[in-house]
């Protein structure tokens, strides 16, 4: 499975784009900084997009993409829960802000079709085995795990705070991408905006390796690129890394992993 971060930040900017993760070219989870980064022959490649949730840093290249459909007169299959659909044909594509793709350029082979991905439940979404995962989130989440036909696997945290020990039950993954967007300056204030900082996440990767005997590398993401936090947090990433003996490292614009 080839896995890379097309953003991986919490602003964009010339370095940064919000979070966008690719697999096998085909599967993209979020679509931050999506468009940003693939030519449009890659971004006709894409078979689905998973949205995890609706905020604006995770659907920005959606509209963009849409688009570059509808002129290709082709279709962009979106995968996400309920809550997320609604607000998505609500505010966003509703005509307004942007054309409703849904409908356009005909109901029945409209530029954008959402379908609804029901959490705690494995589905098949193109040869992907895909298991969505309630996190701890301001507005409705979910992470997801994504397994291939050879049964290799990555979870894919989206957007959440601490709280996250019933996820690990059902999931196996090799690989966790996994929020951490500020530093532990802000330990007492991520929980209630629903992000991680390292020293909230490590309790997390001590249960998952109590619960499932492994530690996975775990790859960060969704970072403020400004007033130094990527340096601490990376600072602090490399301390619990060394605690766990485990693998941490900071995601980035452009890195590919291959597991
Ligand atoms: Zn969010
Ligand atoms: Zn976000």
């Amino acid at each position: 499975m080839n896995i890379k971060i097309l953003g991986a930040h919490a602003l964009e900017s010339r370095r940064t784009n919000f979070v966008s993760v690719l697999v096998d070219n085909i599967l993209a989870l979020d679509a931050g900084g999506l468009t940003q980064k693939l030519s449009l022959q890659e971004q006709e490649r894409i078979k689905a997009v998973l949205l995890t949730h609706s905020h604006a840093d995770h659907i920005e290249g959606l509209a963009g993409l849409a688009m570059h459909a509808f002129l290709s007169n082709i279709t962009v299959e979106v995968y996400a829960i309920t809550d997320t659909i609604t607000a998505l044909t609500t505010h966003v594509f509703n005509s307004v802000i942007h054309p409703d793709f849904t409908r356009m350029p005909s109901p029945d082979k409209p530029s954008l079709r959402f379908h609804t991905i029901k959490p705690n439940k494995a589905q098949s979404i193109d040869d992907y085995s895909v298991f969505a995962l309630p996190v701890r989130h301001s507005v409705p989440s979910v992470g997801y795990q994504i397994t291939d036909q050879e049964g290799k696997s990555i979870l894919y945290s989206g957007d959440t705070g601490p709280g996250l020990p019933s996820c690990w039950e059902s999931i196996s993954p090799s690989l966790l991408i996994m929020d951490c967007a500020v530093s532990d300056r802000w330990i007492s204030e991520a929980p209630r905006l629903g992000h991680m900082t390292p020293g909230l996440l490590k309790p997390e990767l001590v249960k998952f390796r109590q619960g499932k005997g492994y530690l996975p590398p775990v790859v960060l993401i969704h970072m403020v690129p400004m007033l130094g936090e990527e340096k601490e947090i990376a600072k602090e990433a490399a301390q619990i890394a060394q605690e766990l003996n485990t693998t941490i490292e900071l995601g980035y614009e452009g890195m590919e992993i291959n597991i």
